[in-house]
């Protein structure tokens, strides 16, 4: 079975996307499992950059098939903010992700509501010697101005899907991996990933 490394260190992002590839025929591996420690400064001025730079460090690091993500969180009233910088949106040293909710929250207070948002994924395959490839997903729903629910990880507690009268961290994992945005954009990679098995 080919092995294929998921270039992330996000433990929530770890565990969505295990769920995401499981039944493919590959040996999933973490960077830790295949014995990597790498920091990769994301300095690409788009999601799809700092994919490709995630992915192709660590495949460079390990010779392996490495699919990466970049994401994040645009919300209308902020401009698309904090969009690329989600990770990073809050200024202060050791800020949580209960830290940047609640910036985001005080950047919207007195904007008028609905505060209508989306998360962007887009998931960045590399293998060696072959050309990157890229596939890409959103998830539309709207900002709320109090937490609800604990599951998921990052701004799922106040990201609101009218829909289904619930946030993102009220969903169980098996729903919001059917609808959230890095659960589009894997489905999306799915021929991709299906070319590098046949490969
Ligand atoms: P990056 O892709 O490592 O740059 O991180 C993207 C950031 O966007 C995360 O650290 C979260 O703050 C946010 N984000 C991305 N996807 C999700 C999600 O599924 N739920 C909640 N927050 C997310």
């Amino acid at each position: 079975m080919t092995d294929l490394l998921i270039a992330t260190t996000n433990p929530g992002k770890i565990v969505e996307l295990q769920d995401l590839l499981q039944g493919l025929p590959f040996r999933l591996l973490s960077p830790a499992e295949a014995g990597i420690r790498l920091e990769v400064a994301e300095t690409g001025a788009t999601y799809a950059e700092n994919a490709a730079l995630k992915a192709a460090a660590f495949c460079a690091a390990s010779g392996l098939l490495t699919l990466a993500d970049d994401s994040g969180l645009e919300v209308e009233a902020l401009g698309g903010a904090p969009g690329l910088h989600s990770a990073r949106y809050s200024p202060q040293a050791g800020a949580t992700d209960a830290d940047r909710r609640a910036l985001l929250l005080k950047n919207l207070a007195g904007q008028p509501q609905p505060w209508r948002a989306r998360f962007v994924c887009v998931v960045a395959l590399a293998e060696p010697g072959q050309p990157l490839q890229f596939a890409e997903g959103e998830c539309r729903g709207e900002i709320l101005p109090a937490e609800r629910g604990d599951n998921g990880f990052g701004y799922d507690p106040i990201f609101y899907l009218a829909g289904l009268g619930r946030t993102m961290a009220e969903l169980t994992r098996a729903e919001k991996n059917r609808l959230s945005h890095r659960a589009r954009a894997v489905q999306a990679a799915m021929p991709l990933l299906r070319g590098k098995r046949e490969s």
